[in-house]
């Protein structure tokens, strides 16, 4: 048996992905074949400037099917649907029986996924959660009631941080020789990528994931509910893990990562309402996310329920703004390849959702810049959750907040040439100016939902000429945005 390993350009462009995500991947796809080897497995491995390389998938698998003399093919799923579509035609391309096995990167399998769904009204992330709860037993009394008596502890979540608070940093890895190998392809290979590829202190190796999980659960996860909002200048990754990267990469198992979490809480080492939070994001958010992409896909990529044409402003590519909370995300993006969730959430996706930016340009977006950006977690993440262009199939409601919400939950506004406070005019926080017109724009279908009458309450208080200032703000600041048109996401751009 040969295992095919390969570098392709295809994959590696097909958008131009950040620089450390590319040097994280192949490095991480050296060091697994390695340990294959090691292991006593024979391993084809293809590198980007390897003679013939034919740079796809599919072109890869023909050659080494004929390279070998195979008699079939045996493929863990693509995770993403361009591969499985890829995947299917290679039984007529190869003349091969192909078998495609399961991803065990998730808990719930694609079909378990589309039986839960099938059939049901309204397809809540917390219905599937509680169920995958009692499927993995995981925090669950032996009666099968949550740990806790509650399902989630979310009041006890969500702070802002206090001043001063010592934030532990993720465990940094130096580079070895694989490593350096390949951060000197990537430079010269993709330099016109978007970000930073040095300094490169990524885990890409088993053991090295294996430390970064313990350092999570000993140093962060305990403090991980309480700070699970906040955003402060500064400090790219207060109390989250980081871990994405590696269960998406295959390096940790989703449900060791949790098994450890609660394991720590059993031992008195982390509060409830942190392990439940951080187990939450992982049997719940992360897998029905994937089994909301495979529900709704193709027609997920070009969902567009709001209508929403602007072109992405260029300050995403640049950082470049003076909104001190985007030029801070946008920052450490391009350094780390990282923002947490609600940088992605509240401050990247809100900004661009309540600017009526085209979900799929963010989307392009969101997808070239983090470490851990596929299409099946991306996709759903921005067109769904944090756009609402899937129409509500995933959210409840849409995720706009004005600035008051950022000045909350950060410490951003203190330093911004903009007044949070203000409500209009040059001055003010542009968030406040375009959230209301995002109401505004969006009232016939909002109006009735019952999670956004308050607002709607507030805004149809507001006298006809209030509402005029707060649409002829919000009208200047989108004129002043300057579209980006420099081909950082496709090279067809
Ligand atoms: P932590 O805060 O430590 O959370 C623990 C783990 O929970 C994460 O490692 C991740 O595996 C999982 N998780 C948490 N929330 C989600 C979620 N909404 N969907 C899926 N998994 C989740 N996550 C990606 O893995 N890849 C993406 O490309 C991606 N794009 C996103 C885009 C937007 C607009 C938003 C709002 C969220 C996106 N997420 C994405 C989800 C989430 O923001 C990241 O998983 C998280 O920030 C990763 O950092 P962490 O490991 O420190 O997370
Ligand atoms: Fe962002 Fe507005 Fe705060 Fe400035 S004032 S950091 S633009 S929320």
């Amino acid at each position: 048996m040969v295992v095919l390993m390969m570098e392709v350009w295809d994959e590696a462009t097909y958008v131009r992905h950040h620089k450390k995500k590319i040097a994280l991947i192949f490095s991480a796809m050296r060091h697994f074949a390695e340990t294959l080897r090691s292991d006593g497995w024979t391993v084809d491995y293809i590198e980007l400037d390897a003679k013939g390389n034919t740079q796809s998938f599919s072109g890869e698998v023909e050659r080494a099917a004929r390279r070998h003399g195979a008699t079939f093919v045996r493929v863990v799923e693509g995770a993403e649907y361009r591969v499985r579509q890829e995947q299917e035609s290679w039984a007529e391309r190869t003349g091969l029986p192909v078998e495609i096995l399961e991803d065990d990167r998730f808990i719930c399998t694609i079909p378990a996924f589309l039986t839960w769904a099938r059939g049901r009204r309204e397809l809540r992330m917390e219905y599937f959660y509680r169920d995958m709860r009692r499927k993995t037993g995981l925090l669950m009394t032996d009666s099968g009631m949550p740990v806790g008596g509650q399902w989630n502890f979310d009041h006890d979540n969500r702070r802002t941080p206090p001043r001063g608070l010592n934030y532990p940093a993720p465990e940094r890895f130096a580079p070895d020789a694989i490593t350096t190998e390949v951060l000197k392809l990537v430079a010269a290979r993709f330099g016109q990528h978007f970000g930073d590829l040095e300094p490169f202190a990524l885990p890409v190796t088993r053991e090295q994931a294996l430390r970064a999980l313990k350092q999570f659960i000993t140093a962060a996860l305990p403090d991980f509910g309480r700070y699970e909002d906040a955003m402060v200048a500064g400090q790219d990754y207060l109390y989250h893990s980081s871990l994405s990267l590696l269960i998406n990469l295959g390096l940790l198992d989703p449900l060791e990562v949790c098994q450890a979490a609660v394991e720590a809480y059993e031992k008195g080492d982390a509060p409830i309402n942190s392990v439940q939070g951080f187990v939450r994001q992982i049997i719940g958010w992360r897998e029905y996310m994937r089994g909301m992409y495979w529900r709704d896909m193709p027609a997920f990529a070009t969902r567009k329920a709001l209508a929403a044409t602007r072109p992405l402003p260029d300050f995403y590519w640049t950082g470049d703004t003076d909104m001190r909370c985007l030029a801070e995300s946008v920052g450490q993006t391009k350094r780390e390849a990282y923002a947490h969730h609600i940088q992605r959430l509240m401050v990247l996706g809100n900004f661009a959702l309540i600017a009526g930016v085209d979900p799929q340009a963010l989307s392009d977006w969101f997808l070239v810049v983090y470490f851990d950006a596929y299409e099946w977690v991306e996709l759903p993440n921005v067109v769904g959750m944090s756009q609402f262009a899937d129409d509500g199939a995933i959210a409840s409601k849409p995720y706009a907040a004005s600035g008051a919400y950022i000045d909350r939950m950060s410490d951003y506004c203190g330093e911004c040439r903009f007044d949070v406070k203000k409500k209009t005019g040059p001055d003010a926080c542009p968030f406040n100016a375009l959230y209301w017109d995002f109401l505004a724009r969006h009232e016939k279908r909002f109006v009735g939902n019952p999670r956004m009458r308050n607002m709607y309450a507030t805004w149809n208080r507001f006298s006809g000429s209030k509402k005029a200032e707060y649409r002829e703000s919000a009208a200047d600041f989108l004129a002043s945005l300057k579209p980006s048109t420099n081909g950082w996401a496709r090279e067809a751009d």
